[in-house]
């Protein structure tokens, strides 16, 4: 495996000398360019010790067949703020994204509307295909909630409509009790209730 440069110095000569020296990998390991006792296996080890970004790697990239490179002038402080965020896969991501620009009706969402949207659905999501595939799961439990309302609301309408001299009754504790009589009357629940309330009130047992 080839020795591959690192932005890192080592944070061991820098503890001791001072010195700024670049750590490079090889084989898994991080090794420090100066002093080779400055060896590392572990990389979580090694940036626990807070090692400095003091140098500028080259990307090395092999041209692919049918890509072009283009040039974009933007403020030298964005490209600070893109390299400082994106690092080596900033070419990817700015290619990604015109990929995504040519296809047509393309957003971008801003941060602070990616907070909104965050907030209104109460959970984070990782990509526009992820943002599409929560919105048409909550249209649909929406479209569900709106026929549940519609259906309630035409229940309630039939039976305001049941007529004048119809009412409906909350039995309360007293609803198994009906069911039980009913059932040894060998009646509807619904007869069973009627008759007797109507016979209750011709009796004027109230
Ligand atoms: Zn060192």
């Amino acid at each position: 495996m080839p020795l591959v440069k690192s932005e890192y110095a080592c944070p061991a000569c820098k503890a001791t000398t001072g010195q700024s020296s670049q750590i490079v990998a090889n084989a898994g390991q991080l090794i420090c360019s100066a002093n080779p006792a400055h060896t590392w296996n572990d990389t979580q080890a090694f940036l626990a010790l807070r090692p400095t970004m003091e140098f500028k790697v080259k990307m090395v990239t092999t041209p692919q067949e049918g890509y072009e490179p283009i040039t974009v002038r933007i403020p030298i402080k964005l490209k600070a703020e893109f390299e400082q965020r994106y690092g080596n896969t900033l070419s990817q991501k700015v290619s990604e994204l015109l990929n995504q620009l040519a296809e047509g009706e393309t957003t971008v969402l801003s941060q602070v509307d990616v907070q909104k949207i965050t907030e209104r659905l109460g959970k984070k999501f990782d990509g526009g295909s992820e943002l599409a595939g929560m919105i048409y799961a909550m249209s649909c439990e929406l479209s569900d909630a709106r026929q549940e309302a519609a259906n309630a609301r035409q229940e309630v309408q039939a039976y305001e409509g049941m007529g004048k001299t119809k009412v409906v009754i909350d039995l309360g504790d007293e609803y198994q009790r009906a069911v039980d009589n009913a059932r040894n009357n060998s009646l509807p629940l619904k007869h069973y209730i009627q008759s007797s309330v109507q016979n209750a009130l011709s009796q004027s047992w109230f």
